[in-house]
C-alpha cells in the first residue's frame, strides 16, 4: 500500500465525513486551513512517542493511539484550553495493516471523545514514533500558567496519585494484586483522563498550574521554579486510588505517588481567598482535588512525614537519564 493510499484509508476516511468546527481546509492539501473561534487564544503543544521509551513497544496499536492523544490533550487540560485540532506524525516500521487498523481506531474513537479533530500529519518509514501536535482554544488571560503562584498559597491534585507507575508495574508484571485493582491501574495507564471539565473550573481560581507527567516532586518544581518559590508536601494527605492503598508496601505506594511519573493528573496553587470556592466545588462533587501542601518563599520541593524529612527514591522520570 503506497503513502497516499495509506493516509487516504486510515487518516483521511473518517474525516470526509463531517467537517469539524474551525477546519476550512482539513486533510489532503499542502497545508490545512484553520479558523480558531473568534477572540481566543491559541495553545499549541506537541509531543512525541517512542516505543520502549514511552509505550511497551509490543503494547496494542489502538491503547498506543489512545493513550497519545490522551496525554497531549492533558497537556491542554494543564493550560485551561479546550481541545480543537491536533496533526499526527506517525513514523513506523512497515505499513502494517492490521496495525493501522487498531491505531486509526483508537485514535478517532478517542477524537471524538474529547471533540478534536484531526487535521493533518506526516507519514514516514522508520522505528516506531508517534508525535501528536495539539491545538485549542483559551479566553485572553485565563490560560492556567506555571509562573502565577504566590507565598501562602495552597498546593492541590485532582483525584489520585502513583496509578501511572502502578499501572505500568502491573503491565511490566513487577505487581499483582486482584483482579479488579489491575484492570482499574491498567486502564489508568493506557487511558489517562485528560483534567479537561476541572481545568476549566480552575481558570478563575488556581494561581498555577500544570499536568503530572514526570511525577508530582519533578513537575511541582516547575512551578517552584517559575513561580521563584519553595514547596512543602505533606506526604501523609497525598491521595491513593484504593488500588494503591490495597499494595502491602505503602512506601512504595507513596513514592510512586510522589515521583513515578504517567499520572496526567493536574497540580495547581489555589490563593487562600480562593480557596473556599474552591472548596465548594469539591464539596458539591463537581472538583475531585486534594490539597496536599503550600507555597513559601525559598526554592525547591519538600517532602514531610509527619513533620520529618521524606527521603526521596527519585526524583521523577529522566528520559535518557541512562545515558
Ligand atoms: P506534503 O508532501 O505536501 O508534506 P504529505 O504527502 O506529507 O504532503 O501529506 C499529504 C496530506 O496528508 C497532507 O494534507 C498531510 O497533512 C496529510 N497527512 C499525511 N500523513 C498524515 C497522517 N499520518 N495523519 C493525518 N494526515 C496526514
Ligand atoms: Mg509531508
Amino acid at each position: 500500500m503506497g503513502e497516499f493510499e495509506l493516509i487516504r484509508q486510515f487518516f483521511q476516511r473518517e474525516q470526509a465525513e463531517n467537517t469539524p468546527a474551525g477546519v476550512v481546509l482539513g486533510i489532503g492539501d499542502d497545508c490545512a486551513l484553520l479558523q480558531p473561534p473568534a477572540g481566543c487564544q491559541l495553545a499549541i503543544s506537541v509531543d512525541t512517542l517512542i516505543a520502549d521509551v514511552h509505550f511497551p513497544a509490543d503494547a496494542a496499536a489502538e491503547d498506543i493511539a489512545e493513550r497519545a492523544l490522551r496525554v497531549n490533550l492533558s497537556d491542554l487540560a494543564a493550560m485551561g484550553a479546550e481541545p480543537l485540532w491536533f496533526t499526527l506524525a506517525l513514523t513506523m516500521p512497515s505499513a502494517d495493516e492490521e496495525w493501522l487498523r487498531g491505531f486509526s481506531r483508537g485514535l478517532f474513537r478517542t477524537a471524538r471523545q474529547f471533540d478534536c479533530a484531526l487535521i493533518g500529519g506526516d507519514t514516514t518509514a522508520g522505528p516506531l514514533s508517534i508525535t501528536l501536535q495539539v491545538m485549542g482554544s483559551v479566553p485572553p488571560a485565563q490560560a492556567l500558567r506555571r509562573d502565577g503562584a504566590s507565598p501562602g498559597d495552597y498546593i492541590l491534585v485532582t483525584h489520585s496519585l502513583g496509578d501511572g507507575a502502578a499501572g505500568l508495574a502491573v503491565i511490566q508484571q513487577r505487581l499483582s494484586l486482584n483482579a479488579a485493582h489491575e484492570d482499574y491501574l491498567r486502564n489508568r495507564f493506557y487511558r489517562p483522563e485528560p483534567r479537561l471539565q476541572e481545568a476549566y473550573l480552575l481558570r478563575e481560581l488556581a494561581s498555577a498550574a500544570l499536568d503530572i507527567s514526570d511525577g508530582l516532586v519533578a513537575d511541582l518544581a516547575h512551578i517552584c521554579a517559575a513561580s521563584d518559590l519553595a514547596a512543602v508536601i505533606d506526604v501523609a494527605s497525598l491521595p491513593l486510588s484504593p488500588a494503591l492503598e490495597a499494595m502491602q508496601d505503602q512506601m512504595l505506594a507513596r513514592q510512586w505517588a510522589l515521583t513515578g511519573g504517567d499520572d496526567y493528573e493536574l497540580c495547581f496553587a489555589v490563593a487562600p481567598e480562593k480557596m473556599p470556592d474552591v472548596a465548594m466545588l469539591i464539596a458539591e462533587g463537581r472538583l475531585q482535588a486534594t490539597v496536599i501542601g503550600a507555597l513559601a518563599p525559598g526554592s525547591g520541593v519538600h517532602c514531610e512525614l509527619e513533620g520529618e524529612p521524606f527521603v526521596l527514591h527519585q526524583s521523577g522520570y529522566r528520559h535518557f537519564a541512562h545515558d
